[in-house]
């Protein structure tokens, strides 16, 4: 049984698909006018690994994540660096689809873009005038609020609760008027020397809100099952995708559930405006890539699933250093999550290079400890993506490996070459639901090498002269100057290890 919490609902439900076999997945996307930061990487990384484990189940999941190409914020960016709208989306659209390709999450199965759904977009805002819910004025529509009772609902917030709040806000300058403080913009009449596209009230732009709502329907339907976003956007943009979609399709449609993941926390979320060396630290690490360059991608997504993506995760900066505006930065989760990574790797790769040896054991019993693990591993997915347990039971399973690997597995022969056949199967489909321990071990082991001597200043031409000297040495027998050669690499942080397949190295930490 697969349990999510809804927001909706405020608790843990069994996830019920509309119709059997088949989930509607959709994800808010990014706003590109900006390069994305950990708090964004976070929400595609959680709903990357929901949609893996689900499609693991056997469930068909069509996956659709939108990209937001027409929004304010754009406008003001463009405006501010002189540059073209279409070019400056195009510019963050290819920069975010490499970002997503370094955190390893697959492509949605439908990526729509709002300059693509002009037409899906008006039509609905129509809809929801013919319907009473909106109205006109002056080249704007709106979405009338007290029109539609059951806003505030996902949020959990009382209409006349919302309305109270809604009299400080500083209204937003616009052509039309609003009739009520709470109503929101549906469509916004352009500006002069704005981007505009034609609608029967005026030249203008869809607001943020409608555009969600009408790609989520012409790709999923009307009612689709599942829902996704960050915390942040529950109030007010997914509580206005709502009203606008029951709005314009009545009670039951839109999405079932609605799943929420938490704050990325940057040093203990306790940055204020007094504070100017945390706020500085927080601008040089607030670009994802930043800390893919420094960590790897594969890390950045490993660190983020260390937690239950519903629960708040801490992310610590520190600078090495007095200055704050110069001195180099440490990310001591990301420096943890690169390490697992690389005991991943290297088990991954001692566990291939054992099993490439010899004849597969066929059919018969295998070591109890492995038996169980991934049933473990895909509970703890099943328990609403918990994957701080799924990581735990990965773990264990890479230990039993290394146990078995080091001789320390009292079994015979046949069952510990067994267990090592099952383990790599088990391991392969775990890496695949989280998206982690997928790569090639040797290439990834050789680009963390690259990105450690990097950061570490050292010249590993230089290091592969020393081993290359010393594998010399040995062959002719002068252990003494290969032992000298050794000592030295160990000087240099450098740990070498003699395999089968020749001697590899690697900085030690
Ligand atoms: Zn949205």
């Amino acid at each position: 049984m697969i349990r999510v919490h809804d927001t909706l609902q405020r608790k843990k439900v069994e996830l019920e698909p509309r119709r059997p076999g088949q989930l509607g997945f959709y994800v808010c996307g990014p706003t590109v006018y900006n390069f994305i930061h950990l708090g964004n990487a976070r929400a595609f990384v959680a709903f990357d690994v929901a949609v893996r484990h689900l499609r693991a189940r056997g469930l068909q999941v069509t996956y659709v994540r939108n990209v937001t190409d027409i929004d304010d914020k754009i406008i003001k960016r463009a405006h501010e660096l002189g540059e073209d709208f279409a070019a400056l989306t195009r510019r963050f659209t290819a920069a975010f689809h490499e970002d997503m390709k370094s955190l390893c999450c697959l492509a949605p199965d439908f990526e729509p873009r709002v300059s693509e759904h002009l037409g899906e977009i008006v039509r609905l805002i129509e809809r929801l005038i013919e319907r009473g819910v909106a109205y006109s004025s002056a080249g704007d529509v709106y979405f009338s609020v007290g029109d539609f009772p059951a806003y505030g609902e996902l949020s959990h917030q009382p209409l006349d609760q919302l309305e109270a709040g809604a009299r400080v806000e500083v209204p937003e300058e616009r052509a039309g008027q609003k009739r009520a403080p709470l109503d929101f913009a549906l469509w916004k009449a352009a500006k002069p020397g704005e981007p505009s596209w034609p609608s029967p009230w005026g030249p203008g732009r869809p607001g943020w809100h409608i555009e969600c709502s009408a790609m989520a329907e012409k790709y999923l339907g009307d009612a689709f099952d599942l829902h996704g976003g960050g915390i942040d956007l529950a109030f007010p943009h997914h509580e206005n995708e709502r009203a606008q979609s029951l709005g314009a399709h009545g009670a039951g449609s839109f999405a079932r559930y609605w799943l929420h993941n938490g704050f990325v926390n940057f040093n203990g979320g306790k940055i204020s405006k007094s504070d100017e060396s945390q706020k500085i630290l927080f601008d040089r690490a607030f670009r994802l890539r930043v800390l893919v360059e420094r960590h790897g991608g594969e890390a950045v997504r490993a660190f983020l699933l260390t937690t239950q993506y519903r629960n708040p995760i801490g992310f610590e900066v520190i600078a090495d250093g007095d200055d704050v505006r110069t001195a180099p930065l440490r990310f001591p989760g990301l420096e943890e999550a690169e390490r697992r990574l690389e005991y991943g790797y290297l088990t991954l790769e001692r566990l291939a290079g054992a099993l490439s040896i010899g004849k597969a054991a066929g059919e018969g019993p295998v070591a109890k400890e492995a038996e169980s693990w991934l049933a473990t591993f895909q509970e703890a997915l099943d328990d609403d993506f918990n994957t701080a347990e799924a990581l735990a039971a990965q773990g264990e399973a890479l230990a039993l490996c290394n146990r078995i690997l080091d001789g320390k597995l009292d079994a015979p022969k046949d069952v510990r070459r067994r267990t090592l056949e099952k383990l790599q199967r088990d391991l392969t489909q775990a890496a695949g639901e989280l998206g982690l321990l997928e790569a090639e071990p040797e290439s990834w082991l050789s680009a963390h090498r690259a990105r450690q001597c990097a950061a570490r200043k050292i010249d590993a031409a230089w290091v592969d002269a020393q081993i290359a000297e010393r594998t010399q040495a040995r062959g002719q027998k002068d252990f003494a100057r290969a032992d000298a050669l050794r000592d030295q690499l160990k000087h240099a942080h450098i740990e070498i290890m003699d395999t089968p397949r020749g001697t590899t190295w690697r900085v030690a930490d």
